[in-house]
């Protein structure tokens, strides 16, 4: 093993609401703490399924938005500065015995080993990938005009855009880059939206094109995509648009992979988890909707207990000086300095 590798405390599989609250906590606890997720943007189900959809049963918010609990979440998150990998779908789970102590070894699909002393899986229902079209030229120009995500709003800023779906991503995006690209048309395959109600009365009223009963049928360019061939798939009728990028906003495929080929036991489909929320190995640990056990609720409130119980047996493992117990955290001593600001 890299001699010079950086060993973390503990490093969580998953940025949904779950690994979130997870590593502030870790972070609380004073642990040296890493947070991976397969996706580029942290959140999880919250910023993926249903970011304008309001949820009522969060302890504290009468009513919030989803993507509004994602923000508060990763603000609380990075505030106590953890370690965060986005991009990083872990593949691979290996375990080394050092000097009596065993050290974990994540390997992500980008080829990159990360090091710790314990795991917490909040991988939720698995990594998310996005849905792709089989459409000719798709393939060849990811990356060279073909968007799945929005990054950064400025690389579209007097572009041709084509965004594809009937969801909040598209329509939001629709709406969000409205005032930086040059134009912007809009398909879905049907004229009935799955989006925010609110979000479909003011595409409508936007100067975004919305095409409905339209379709993606082929992509071409050169050296980046230059055009797009859609169609109308009551008629069959095909037009050509010229085109900068086109955004796919399909939706996302969701699966636990090679997790379960990690020897763990599973319980229901899930990762069968004791009251300490231990895994079947030592030292991983699991919360959240990945996590199994009787009496299981697949909730964001239950998640939030399950991780806090994850970490704090997890410090107790790495740590057996430690109290299970954290203390409270209004006593300020228990805390790591803040970031200020964020
Ligand atoms: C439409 C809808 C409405 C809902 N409404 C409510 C509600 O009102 N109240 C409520 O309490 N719950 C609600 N839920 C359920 C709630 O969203 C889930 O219980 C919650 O998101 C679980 O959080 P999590 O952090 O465990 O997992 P997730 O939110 O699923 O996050 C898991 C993360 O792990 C990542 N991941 C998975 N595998 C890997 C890997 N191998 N490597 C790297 N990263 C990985 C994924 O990319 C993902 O970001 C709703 C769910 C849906 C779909």
């Amino acid at each position: 093993m890299d001699p010079s590798r950086d060993l973390f405390d503990v490093t969580i599989i998953g940025s949904g609401p779950v690994g979130l609250y997870g590593i502030f906590y870790a972070r609380l606890r004073g642990m040296k703490a890493k947070i991976l997720d397969a996706l580029p943007e942290l959140g999880g189900q919250l910023v993926t399924l249903y970011p304008e959809k309001f949820i009522f049963d969060v302890a504290g918010f009468p009513r919030i938005l989803a993507r509004d609990l994602a923000k508060n979440l990763i603000e609380q998150a990075l505030s106590l500065a953890p370690t965060v990998c986005l991009g990083a779908k872990v593949t691979m789970l290996k375990t080394h015995e050092e000097e009596s102590k065993r050290v974990f070894e994540l390997v992500t699909d980008d080829g990159l080993s990360h090091f710790t002393r314990s795991v917490v899986l909040t991988a939720g229902i698995g990594a998310f990938r996005p849905k792709r079209l089989g459409v000719p030229g798709i393939v060849e120009f990811e990356g060279k005009g073909i968007h799945y995500f929005v990054n950064e709003k400025k690389i579209f800023c007097d572009k041709d855009i084509l965004i594809v779906g009937g969801g909040d991503s598209a329509v939001d995006w629709a709406l969000n880059l409205s005032g930086t690209a040059k134009q912007i048309t809009l398909i879905h395959r049907r004229d009935q939206f799955r989006a925010h109600e609110e979000s479909v009365k003011e595409l409508m009223s936007s100067p975004v094109a919305v095409k409905t009963f339209h379709e993606l049928k082929a992509v071409s360019g050169n050296s980046s995509v230059q055009e797009a061939v859609i169609f109308d798939n009551r008629t069959g009728e095909e037009h050509s648009l010229r085109v900068d990028a086109i955004i796919l906003n399909l939706g996302f495929h969701a699966d636990l992979g090679p997790i379960k080929q990690w020897g763990l036991e599973i319980d229901r489909g899930g990762i069968k988890v004791n009251y300490r929320m231990e895994t079947s190995m030592e030292g991983i640990f699991a919360a959240g909707d990945v996590a199994s056990h009787p009496g299981k609720l697949k909730l964001i409130s239950t998640g939030f207990g399950e991780v806090a119980t994850a970490i704090n047996f997890a410090k107790n493992l790495i740590d057996p000086g430690s109290k299970v117990f954290p203390g409270h955290s209004s006593d300020s001593r228990s805390l790591p300095s803040p970031k200020v600001g964020l």
